[in-house]
Formats: C-alpha cells, sequence, structure tokens
C-alpha cells in the first residue's frame, strides 16, 4: 500500500548554531527542530507538543526569531533555508532534530530530495532510533544518524531493545554513517549498559560510541558524576572491544540552542 506523503509539518525552531554533540561536534548547521515526540524521556528538555508558530532565526546564529505560522510547507521551509544558508553564511549540514523527526516522515520524503539539491549541503538526523519503518522511508536521503539508544534506567520509559536493534541493521544494511549516543545519568543501571553493548556488537555496526551525561534539564537533574562516567566508559568499552567515547553536550556550555 503506497504511504501518503505531506507537504506540509509542524517545526517548533529553525536556526543556525554549532553541533554540540556526538563525533560532529563544532560543525556550523541549519537545525531544524521538529515538532512531537512519541517518547516522554525523563531528561527531556525539548516540547514535545505541536506548537502554533515555529521559531526563525531572522540572521543565521543572531539568537532573535521571528514566528512563522504552522504548518510550514515544503517550499516555505525550502526558500526559509536557503536564505539562511546564503552567500555570507557557510554551514557544513542540515540537521534534523525534534522532538523526533520521523513521526514526520511522510513530509521529509518530499522535503529531503528538494533540499539536498537546493541547498547542496549533507543531511544529518537525530533520532531517538526506534522507529525503523519511518526511517526506512527516508534513509536514502540521509547522510548521517545520529540515533540514541534508550537505557530505561535513564529515560523512566519501557526499554526499545528491539525497535532499536531493527534500526541498527537498516543503517548497517544501507551503509549509512552514524554514530550511537548513550545519555547516561545517575540512575545508569549495568545490567542496561551490558544490553546495550550486547545490541551494538551483534549488529555488527563499528558506528562511534558516545556517552552522553546528562545534562540538567527542568524535568530532573540527576547528572552523574565525572568518576561514574569513566566506570561506565570502561565497562562498555570492555564489553565492545574497542573505543567509547565520552562527550558531554558542549553547546549547553556555550548558552547555545
Ligand atoms: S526522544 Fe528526545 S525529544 Fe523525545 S522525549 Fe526523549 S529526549 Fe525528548
Amino acid at each position: 500500500m503506497a504511504v501518503k506523503k505531506q507537504n506540509s509539518a509542524f517545526v517548533s525552531e529553525i536556526f543556525s548554531s554549532v553541533q554540540g554533540e556526538g563525533i560532529h561536534i563544532g560543525r556550523r548547521q541549519l537545525f531544524v527542530r521538529f515538532c512531537e515526540c512519541h517518547r516522554n524521556c525523563l531528561y527531556c528538555d525539548t516540547p514535545l507538543k505541536r506548537t502554533e508558530t515555529v521559531a526563525v532565526e531572522r540572521e543565521p546564529g543572531s539568537g532573535v526569531f521571528k514566528q512563522v505560522k504552522n504548518p510550514v510547507s515544503v517550499q516555505r521551509l525550502l526558500t526559509v533555508l536557503e536564505k539562511m544558508n546564503g552567500p555570507n553564511f557557510a554551514h557544513d549540514d542540515l540537521f534534523i532534530t525534534g522532538g523526533e523527526p520521523l513521526l514526520q516522515a511522510g513530509f521529509l520524503e518530499t522535503f529531503l530530495p528538494q533540499a539536498r539539491l537546493r541547498l547542496d549541503l549533507p543531511v544529518h538526523l537525530e533520532t531517538s532510533g526506534d522507529l525503523p519503518e519511518e526511517f526506512r522511508r527516508v534513509s536514502e536521503w540521509i547522510d548521517h544518524v545520529l540515533m540514541d539508544i534508550k537505557l530505561p534506567s535513564v529515560t523512566g520509559e519501557q526499554d526499545a531493545w528491539e525497535e532499536h536493534r531493527a534500526f541498527l541493521d537498516l543503517i548497517e544494511a544501507e551503509e549509512i554513517g552514524s554514530t550511537i549516543k548513550l545519555v547516561v545519568s545517575t540512575d545508569t543501571s549495568e545490567p542496561d549498559l551490558i544490553e546495550a553493548a550486547e545490541l551494538i556488537h551483534a549488529s555488527g555496526t563499528q558506528s562511534a560510541v558516545v556517552l552522553q551525561p546528562m545534562t540538567a534539564a527542568s524535568k530532573t537533574d540527576r547528572v552523574p558524576t565525572a568518576r561514574q562516567v569513566l566506570t561506565w566508559q570502561a565497562q562498555m568499552a570492555v564489553a565492545l572491544g574497542r573505543s567509547v567515547r565520552v562527550i558531554p553536550q558542549c553547546h549547553k556550555m556555550m548558552g547555545l540552542l
């Protein structure tokens, strides 16, 4: 059965900043943050519902925004991004984030092929990594995936091991560059870390694996100590038999979005 494509989407923010997570840290990127998420992680710091308007940065990096009505059409979004990626700005990538952008995969199917042509930027996707069928619909236009593996002891939610397994299999089958990110808090359990390591190992992926210490958020302050994170890094590295990195959210240290 043909899946319906969508010509408009609910977006919460469009802005220019530096990447603060994962192995592409420091790259200048154009960010499109989509509304809504199907999860409710304890440490989440983004609005999870649809917003009436999208905040569009007036000048790239200015931090000054105007409000544009939602939903936003493909053409409107492309026009905004082309303007922000004009001759005076050299962005490295287009970064698609949320919320969970794959909830609007029907829009991404229409938007991403045109965005690649008109912006001429690699497309990076940040995702919770548990919607493999939605990812399959857009994967051909994605250059890099920043994929979460959600540890139930940290999110306070049900595990998604099977969904993560299917997602990793797709990344491997389609040879898409990826980073696997695990947020850790004081609640991180060793069995969860071992389960995640086994999942990554079994998939055969050589993706970079990053432990991201939780940043204090509005809903929780269970920030792990540096010593705890070093212990978990060693456990994961031994279980995987390769390097595991520790990278905090650097954009927040700079006071950026
Ligand atoms: S998956 Fe991401 S956006 Fe969704 S609730 Fe968790 S942290 Fe928030």
